[in-house]
């Protein structure tokens, strides 16, 4: 089998016109399509580096995945764009020997895939009672795993030089505990600061936030140096998560052998695609550190996560967005279904999904 053409369909998402979803269809000459997605913070970027990656990949037979992938990796590719090309083979590896993608990776470790909620706050004030509230929502349609960002409450300017204000600290404190007071002790919740702290701060902000049980500080400092962050972890009092900006198993050597995060969340659309995401777990599991993918994008990220997650045996919780556009489902012919708190497993062969032109020319951006 060899691949013919590689299409790059960017269209519109919830963070439009910042940046849209990207999805990558591999065509074949036997008429089998695979489908992925590129976590698209450089926009431009990505779809370039998808053009240029697929010409790489004309006429390549879809099935040496690892070899494409070293071979495009120890030259530079854009990591996003050759997460992207790497599940659409596995998608074409999948539908050719007629099963789903986790079953060629060691089989199905769980029935379900257990998601948490992000964005379960959005359209609401940041006060206490309107998250309390919008939290409740979330754990009313079966969700028993919430996270929320710190951002909204970073009104001082501080966050510009990493620092936090007595009343910004107060405020996400209270809203915390009304929040834990609202849920209850059986549902678990993260907090996301996208990478806004100094290493004092970050602590600081771990103490304050000790007496309710996080699942979670996931970002309080840059990833960029692992000896701060292994400094943060060893004292802030809360489980530490990090890892949606690294990209291969190469950037999370280093947060592993320091011991500087609880729990890590590569992002299967950025870190190398679904087999570099189980190196990297099981890399993790050497260390005893669970994996939680981060997972932003649409519903194609969605359902390769699902399929990692299925075959990795430390897995924790993968991330899902509430909250998105409306229309997100139906970009797909097959989407994915949550049902209490979990995503059942696809049985089609490859990724069991494929696009559904009709809808997504509706949204489709050049
Ligand atoms: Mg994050």
């Amino acid at each position: 089998m060899k691949i013919t053409d590689v299409e790059v369909i960017p269209v519109k998402g919830r963070h439009w016109p910042r940046f849209p979803m990207v999805f990558v269809e591999v065509h074949t000459d036997e008429g089998l399509t695979g489908l992925g997605e590129a976590l698209p913070y450089q926009a431009t970027g990505v779809i370039e580096s998808l053009r240029q990656l697929g010409e790489a990949l004309r006429g390549a037979n879809p099935f040496q995945i690892e070899s494409h992938w070293e071979q495009l990796f120890r030259r530079g590719a854009d990591l996003p764009a050759l997460s992207a090309l790497e599940t659409a083979m596995w998608d074409i590896v999948g539908q050719a020997l007629g099963t789903p993608i986790y079953n060629l990776l060691g089989g199905a470790c769980y029935d379900r895939i257990h998601v948490y909620v992000d964005g379960f706050f959005r359209e609401g004030e940041p006060t206490p009672d309107a998250y309390a509230e919008k939290a409740v929502e979330a754990v009313a349609l079966g969700y028993d795993a919430l996270k929320m960002d710190v951002d909204d409450f970073l009104r001082s300017g501080k966050a510009l030089n990493r620092g936090m204000s007595a009343t910004e600290l107060r405020d996400v404190t209270e809203t915390v505990d009304a929040i834990r007071c609202a849920i209850g002790e059986g549902v678990d919740l993260a907090m996301d600061c996208h990478w806004a702290f100094d290493v004092a701060t970050a602590i600081k902000l771990g103490h304050a936030l000790e007496p309710y049980d996080l699942m979670w500080l996931e970002d309080p400092i840059p990833s960029g140096n692992v000896a701060a962050l292994a400094k943060v972890r060893a004292e802030a009092g809360v489980p530490i998560c990090t890892g949606e900006v690294l990209e291969t198993r190469f950037a999370f050597r280093e947060m592993l052998e320091e011991q500087a995060a609880d729990v890590l969340m590569p992002d299967l659309a950025r870190a190398g695609g679904i087999l570099e995401m189980k190196k990297i777990a099981a890399y993790a599991d050497t260390y005893y550190v669970p994996i939680a993918p981060h997972n932003m994008m649409g519903p194609v990220a969605t359902m390769a996560s699902v399929h990692l997650c299925a075959c990795i045996p430390n897995f924790r919780i993968l991330e899902y967005q509430m909250g998105d556009v409306p229309w997100r489902d139906d970009l797909v012919d097959r989407p994915h279904v949550v049902q209490d708190g979990h995503i059942a497993l696809p049985t089609d062969p490859g990724l069991g999904m494929a696009l559904n032109h009709a809808e997504v020319i509706k949204y489709r951006v050049s």
